[in-house]
């Protein structure tokens, strides 16, 4: 069975307890890591390898309020599975310290956010510390699209997700609309947002 994953909404209806740890900062994990952190680790990268439809996931998203982070980094456009270890990364711990490069807007999804797309600004190049799965520190620079994955899951640690941006147009698809414009009515002031059913 896979894991769950933590939904604002699903069903037609809003998930509150999911809710409530989606939207809220996660914690930090003391390193040298114990067994319960070595735990944690261990428990994302096997949620994140059992999908075959994400590029990447935040320990939030499976129910941890940890600052924990896996993403793809290897056939980011073609939707291959991961087949090695050199096709994710691990970060631990994430902060951007830097950002760089000419912002763009693009439209995300998130498993989180069912059924919707959101347009949002991103950084184009960004440098990240973090500790990795071992506990060593390491920095990091993503440029492109790489760079979008990895703002979009650290987001995640700080209980941000896309409709929190929502820099441009919300897509929705047409048989979902009337149902999810009800439920995104208590996500942002849904009058001031370009709506667009996909
Ligand atoms: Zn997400």
């Amino acid at each position: 069975m896979s894991t769950k994953i933590w939904t604002l909404w699903s069903g037609g209806r809003t998930n509150e307890e999911e809710r409530l740890l989606l939207k809220r900062p996660s914690a930090e994990l003391p390193a040298p890591f114990g067994d319960r952190e070595k735990r944690e680790i261990k428990t994302i990268i096997a949620a994140f390898l059992e999908r075959d439809d994400a590029l990447g996931l935040a320990a939030p998203q499976i129910g941890l309020s940890r600052k924990i982070i896996i993403f793809k980094t290897r056939g980011l456009h073609e939707r291959s599975p991961v087949r090695s270890r050199s096709d994710y990364e691990v970060l631990i711990n994430p902060r951007i310290t830097q950002k760089r490069g000419p912002e763009e807007i693009m439209s995300e999804g998130c498993l989180s956010c069912p059924d919707i797309s959101v347009e949002v600004i991103r950084s184009t190049e960004i440098k990240v510390r973090a500790l990795d799965e071992e506990g060593n520190k390491i920095n990091r620079r993503y440029t492109g699209f790489q760079a979008r994955i990895v703002q979009h899951e650290i987001d995640h640690l700080e209980g941000k997700l896309i409709l929190d941006h929502a820099d441009g147009a919300i897509y929705i698809p047409k048989e979902k609309r009337v149902i999810l414009m009800a439920l995104l009515q208590r996500e942002l002031p849904i009058e001031e947002r370009e709506i667009v059913p996909a």
